[in-house]
């Protein structure tokens, strides 16, 4: 007999409660459409922010020590909205269904068929290219709510069925990112992020997760510090990407004369 697969039972038991919304507009999502994980009305804008291909260019961003970084959507419209409304709109839950987004753009699953089902990739669960998750440490955060990045990793950890580790912290005295150049970025970020004491990542491919990759420094420093407790190597994915949007993909076309 098969083991009750007890988070998705939890999950179908919240979703009672609390009905999953398209995370783009907040829509309560119905129960039997074959509508996946966000509405149908939300489906043309989902597709015109997507990053296609999701690996990042490094002649965008400042990468190192990492192996490849992806991200499944432009940092722009509804989906910097749906970041902001996760990290300081008090709706942390819209994380479950993003997270369900990146696994569908950035790693070819299949959406689910119905709220409250889970993207399903076969190909992955056959063979995992990630040993675990790893959430980039929040600066700060507020009163018992984990960080997004946290909320990603747990529901990439379900559908990918692999743990996640809380393997990094902040360093002390350290600003915030984004109150700097880009330069400042960089050198700031190196020092910023180091592993836990005791953690050892000997031998693993580890899969780092970020809500929106900016210039890179941050995900690169991160890695750094996971390639020093042993990881082998460190593959980072967000949300979102800070990029200009291609010509193509912006809301108003400009006209050619
Ligand atoms: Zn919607």
């Amino acid at each position: 007999m098969r083991r009750p697969d007890w988070p998705l039972l939890a999950e179908r038991a919240a979703a009672l409660l609390y009905p999953r919304r398209c995370p783009f507009c907040g829509a309560v999502l119905g129960p039997d459409v074959r509508q996946g994980n966000l509405c149908p009305d939300c489906r043309k804008e989902e597709s015109r922010l997507a990053h296609e291909p999701p690996r990042l260019p490094g002649t965008e961003h400042t990468f190192y020590a990492l192996s490849g970084a992806l991200a499944a959507y432009y940092y722009s419209g509804a989906v910097r909205e749906a970041i902001l409304l996760c990290k300081r709109g008090g709706r942390p839950w819209y994380a479950r269904e993003l997270a369900d987004c990146m696994a569908v753009r950035i790693w070819g699953a299949v959406p689910a068929q119905r709220p409250g089902e889970r993207p399903a990739n076969e190909l992955f669960r056959a063979m995992p290219l990630y040993h675990c998750i790893v959430p980039v440490p929040p600066h700060q955060t507020w009163a018992g709510v984990p960080g997004l990045p946290l909320l990603l990793a747990r529901r990439l950890g379900i559908l990918f069925q692999i743990p996640v580790v809380q393997g990094l912290r902040t360093a002390r005295g350290t600003t915030q990112q984004k109150a700097l150049t880009r330069a400042e970025r960089a050198q700031n970020a190196r020092r910023a992020y180091a592993a836990r004491p005791g953690l050892d990542l000997g031998g693993k491919r580890v899969l780092l997760v970020d809500d929106v990759i900016t210039t890179g420094a941050t995900v690169s420093a991160c890695a750094l510090a996971l390639l020093g407790a042993g990881a082998v190597d460190v593959t980072a994915a967000a949300v979102a990407v800070s990029e200009e949007l291609p010509k193509e993909k912006r809301p108003f076309r400009e006209k050619e004369q």
